[in-house]
């Protein structure tokens, strides 16, 4: 099967509430769909959004760089599996969700050759999965309305923003907890919101509170590992990267100055499955757990995600509600929820396909 060409679509997909870190605030997804096609009948579906703020990416820029990697790919066999993601990676350093979405349609096509759920074709097993709900940075009473409403909907574990103000992130996470009660699970994600030193008193608080708290995601800035190490060797509470780890790279660099005791996964941080697969088989090599995340996705990216995600047993934890902040969906089928639990599609590959063909 021969790549013939790749086509790009764009949809503006907004937001059913705004979503608010210490870095941003975000009011519309701007989807991109891109198709791989091929001189069979079988068509590759992959997605990608751009986060400028985290990978430097913009629409035009996800655009233009799946152009040049169209140009770089047509032609290619996908049978020279290996070669093909070779070049995907190499042809242009950098624009990984641009990557992600290219790599999503190639694993699409590979499962559909075979006629399996892409998460089988990686290995996985199907189980259900239980996604955590994000809570917006805001005012205390909004964050508490906001977590109230999540939990009776059935989630068990918050991601909750915070990030910028130590001490008002303190009042934050505890009212939260107050207002949820003490069984549910907190994951804070302060998105570099910090110094390392404001995340230990920060993280030592909430533990002189016994706060319910899983996890500290990404305490400092992304490229200050020495901070998450410091973090991390003063804390009880697990610390995660997010922004620190786009790359097998700095996956292997993490691990090996032992600053995480996690580290989420994103697609469009890493450039698709194939480099997740690689982090994967790092950290659990390193004996650090993973976290599958995305960004401000839609269903059909986050598919990609979740198919991946299952087919990892060093995968644990899973941040995969961006399709519920979403007030359209923009392809058929893909994972579905109930409550928490996010359910995988039977059909083979990706399980997604266009509105309009
Ligand atoms: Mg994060």
């Amino acid at each position: 099967m021969k790549i013939s060409d790749i086509q790009i679509e764009t949809v503006n997909i907004p937001l059913v509430t705004p979503f608010k870190t210490a870095l941003r605030t975000v009011t519309k997804i701007e989807n991109v769909m891109v198709k791989v096609k091929t001189d069979s009948s079988l068509i590759g579906y992959g997605g990608a959004a751009p986060t400028a703020a985290i990978t430097g990416e913009t629409l035009a820029s996800i655009i233009g760089a799946v152009e040049h990697i169209r140009d770089h790919l047509a032609g290619m066999t996908l049978e020279d599996t290996e070669l093909v993601f070779q070049r995907l990676n190499s042809c242009l350093v950098g624009n990984t969700s641009a990557k992600a979405a290219v790599d999503m349609a190639i694993y699409d096509l590979l499962a559909k050759e075979r006629d399996v759920p892409l998460y089988r074709l990686l290995g996985g097993k199907a189980h259900v999965i239980e996604t955590d709900k994000t809570v917006s940075i805001d005012t205390p009473e909004k964050m508490i309305a906001e977590s109230k409403e999540n939990i009776k909907k059935g989630f068990r574990f918050l991601k909750v923003k915070v990030g910028g103000d130590p001490e008002l992130d303190v009042l934050r996470l505890q009212a939260v907890q107050d207002a949820v009660g003490p069984e549910i699970k907190i994951r804070i994600d302060a998105n570099q919101g910090w110094s390392a030193k404001e995340a230990v008193l920060v993280g030592k608080e909430l533990e002189a509170r016994k706060l319910n708290i899983e996890l500290m995601e990404q305490p400092v800035a992304a490229r200050d590992f020495s901070g998450l190490r410091y973090v991390r060797d003063h804390l009880s509470i697990p610390v995660f990267a997010d922004e620190s780890v786009f790359s097998p790279q700095d996956a292997l660099e993490l691990v090996t100055m032992k600053a995480v005791d996690g580290m989420n996964i994103k697609l469009m941080k890493c450039g698709g499955s194939y480099n997740a697969l690689k982090i994967a088989a790092i950290a659990e090599t390193a004996g650090v757990p993973c976290m599958v995340g995305s960004m401000m996705e839609s269903h059909l990216s986050v598919s990609a995600a979740a198919h991946f995600a299952v087919s990892r047993a060093i995968v644990k934890h899973f941040d995969l509600d961006a399709p519920l902040f979403c007030s359209l969906n923009p392809v058929a089928g893909g994972i579905s929820y109930q409550g928490a639990n996010v359910q995988l599609p039977e059909t083979s590959g990706l399980g997604v396909e266009p509105l309009r063909q």
